[in-house]
C-alpha cells in the first residue's frame, strides 16, 4: 500500500480481544460506515472553540462559523464537480434523509414513473413507492444493471418516466454501473437522474457537470460516514432550480423570506431545504474529509481498493464451500468496489460473523445489507420462500431468515487482513469454532459461556470520572 494510508485513520492500533490474547481490530465492514480519519478529527478539534450559531448571529463566532459553514458546502460541491451556478449543495444527515428529501421535492405524481434497478438499497426503493411508480430495471447474470431492460423500460413508459434513480456502486456486489451512460439515456428519454452514490463517494470519482452535458447527473446524495466523517452530515446535491420551486419538506426556522399569521413566502435555495440549526459541525468533518481524499488522490484509491478486491476475490477461493456472488473475476477489479458477499454453504451467515467477531477481532456485516429483494433473489429464494421468509419474521424468527456475509474494504486495509480472514474463514469452514448460541429474534449469535462488558473498553464519561476520582 502507499505506505501513509494508514496512518490517516484514527484507531486502527485499539486492540480488541482474539483467541490468542487481543490484537488490533480487522475492519471490514466500510460499507456500513468507516471510521474516521485523524485529519477530520483534528478538524473539528481545531473548529470547536470557534463554534457558533450559523447564518443569524452577528458575533464574531458567528460571522466565521457562517463562512466556514458555505465554505464546507463550496467543497462538497467541487467534490462532486458540480456546477456552482445550477447544482446547489444541501447538507442533512445521511443518504436516506436526502433520498427522502428529493422524492418530495421532486413533487411527483402517482401515473410517473420513477425507474429504480433490482440492486437497490431500501433507501433508493422506499422513498420512491410513496411518491410515484416504481418499475424495477431487470440485472444481467454477472449482477449488472441490464442496460438493453433500461432502453426498453424508458422505450414502454415513454413520457412517463420522471427520474432513473440508481446506485453508483451496489452495497451488496460491489457493482459499478456506468452511471454516465445512464444519464445519457435517460435525458435523451427526457428524464432526469438520480444517483445514489453512498457508495461511491470515497472510492471512485463523481462529476456531476454541467447541466448543458448530456451525461450530467441532475441529483446526486452522499452520506459522511461512509467517507471517514462520522458525524452526522450528509448531502443532497442537485439542480437548483428544482429546490427554488414548491414548498419544503420541513417546515421551520430557516426556511422563509417573510412569515405573517397568514402567509408564508419561502426563500432560495439550500436554505429552503435546511429547515432548524444546521449540523455544522458535521459539514466541517465532511468537506475535510473530502479534502483529504481529494489530497490523496481518489484514482490512487481506488486503484489500491482494487488490488486488494482482486487478492480476496483470489484468496477467497481456498476457502472451502465459500460461494461468492457477483462478479468474482478477480480481472474486472476496476469496474467494481471493494464490497464482496459470500456464503459458506452449511453455516448461517450470522454464526460466521459472530465468529470472525468474536474469536478474530473482524468486523463484517451478516445479513440481507438493508437490500432484501436483491439479496433474496441472489441467494435464488422464489416468491414462496419470500413469503416464508415474510411469516418467520413477522413470528419472531429472525434467525431462520437466509443472509450472506460481506466485507468491504477501506482505503486502510490491507493483504495481511485479508490473509487473516481467509485463515479465519477456513476454520469456520471446518467447524473450528466456539459454541454459540442464537437469539432466534434478532439472529445474533453469541459465545454460549462468556459475556462482555464493554465498560472495559469505552463509558460515557469514564475518563472524566477516573480522572476526577484520580
Ligand atoms: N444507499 C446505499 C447503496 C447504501 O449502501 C446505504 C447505506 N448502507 C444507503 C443508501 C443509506 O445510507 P445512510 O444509512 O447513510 O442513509
Amino acid at each position: 500500500m502507499p505506505d501513509n494510508f494508514r496512518d490517516y485513520i484514527v484507531g486502527l492500533d485499539t486492540p480488541v480481544p482474539v483467541q490468542s490474547g487481543a490484537r488490533p481490530y480487522i475492519n471490514l465492514d466500510n460499507a456500513a460506515s468507516t471510521p474516521p480519519f485523524k485529519t477530520v478529527l483534528q478538524e473539528v478539534n481545531d473548529f470547536a472553540p470557534w463554534y457558533a450559531s450559523v447564518h443569524r448571529g452577528n458575533g464574531l463566532k458567528s460571522r466565521l462559523s457562517t463562512e466556514t459553514y458555505e465554505e464546507a458546502r463550496r467543497i462538497v460541491g467541487r467534490f462532486v464537480s458540480a456546477d456552482p451556478v445550477e447544482h446547489v449543495v444541501i447538507f442533512g444527515k445521511n443518504t436516506t434523509e436526502a433520498i427522502n428529501k428529493l422524492s418530495y421535492r421532486l413533487r411527483l405524481q402517482r401515473k410517473d414513473v420513477v425507474l429504480i434497478s433490482h440492486l437497490e438499497h431500501h433507501s433508493n426503493d422506499l422513498p420512491w413507492r410513496a411518491q410515484a411508480t416504481v418499475k424495477r430495471i431487470g440485472l444481467t447474470p454477472d449482477g449488472g444493471i441490464d442496460q438493453e431492460d433500461f432502453v426498453q423500460l424508458l422505450t414502454h413508459y415513454a413520457g412517463r418516466v420522471k427520474l432513473v434513480a440508481i446506485s453508483g456502486a451496489s452495497n451488496v456486489t460491489g457493482h459499478l454501473p456506468d452511471i454516465y451512460w445512464f444519464a445519457r439515456k435517460a435525458h435523451e428519454a427526457g428524464a432526469q437522474i438520480f444517483i445514489d452514490c453512498a457508495q461511491l463517494a470515497a472510492h471512485r470519482p463523481i462529476r456531476m457537470g454541467s447541466l448543458n452535458d448530456p451525461e450530467h447527473l441532475d441529483y446526486i446524495a452522499l452520506s459522511g460516514h461512509k467517507m471517514y466523517a462520522p458525524f452526522g452530515t450528509g448531502a443532497l446535491i442537485g439542480r437548483r432550480d428544482t429546490f427554488a420551486r414548491g414548498e419544503p419538506e420541513y417546515r421551520g426556522g430557516g426556511t422563509i423570506s417573510v412569515v405573517t399569521p397568514k402567509l408564508v413566502d419561502w426563500t432560495l435555495p439550500p436554505d429552503i431545504d435546511e429547515a432548524g440549526s444546521p449540523n455544522v459541525i458535521g459539514a466541517v468533518a465532511l468537506a475535510r474529509a473530502m479534502q483529504t481524499i481529494g489530497r490523496i488522490g481518489i484514482n490512487v484509491i481506488a486503484e489500491y481498493e482494487a488490488m486488494l478486491t482482486g487478492y480476496a476475490l483470489f484468496r477467497l477461493k481456498e476457502v472451502p464451500r465459500a460461494h461468492v456472488y457477483g462478479n468474482i473475476d478477480p480481472a474486472h477489479v476496476a469496474t467494481r468496489s471493494g464490497v464482496i458477499p459470500f456464503t459458506i454453504k452449511g453455516i448461517p451467515s450470522n454464526l460466521v460473523a459472530a465468529v470472525l467477531g468474536f474469536e478474530w477481532g473482524i468486523g463484517v456485516r451478516s445479513g440481507c445489507f438493508c437490500a432484501q429483494p436483491y439479496v433474496m433473489s441472489l441467494l435464488g429464494i422464489d416468491r414462496a420462500g419470500v413469503q416464508r421468509v415474510r411469516h418467520d419474521v413477522l413470528h419472531g424468527r429472525r434467525d431462520l431468515v437466509p443472509g450472506m456475509v460481506r466485507v468491504s474494504f477501506g482505503l486502510y486495509n490491507t493483504r495481511e487482513e485479508i490473509d487473516v480472514l481467509i485463515e479465519a474463514l477456513k476454520a469456520i469452514a471446518k467447524g473450528s469454532h466456539g459454541e454459540y448460541v442464537v437469539d432466534k429474534s434478532t439472529a445474533y449469535y453469541t459465545p454460549a459461556h462468556e459475556s462482555e462488558d464493554f465498560a472495559d473498553y469505552f463509558a460515557i464519561d469514564a475518563c472524566t470520572q477516573e480522572s476526577q476520582e484520580g
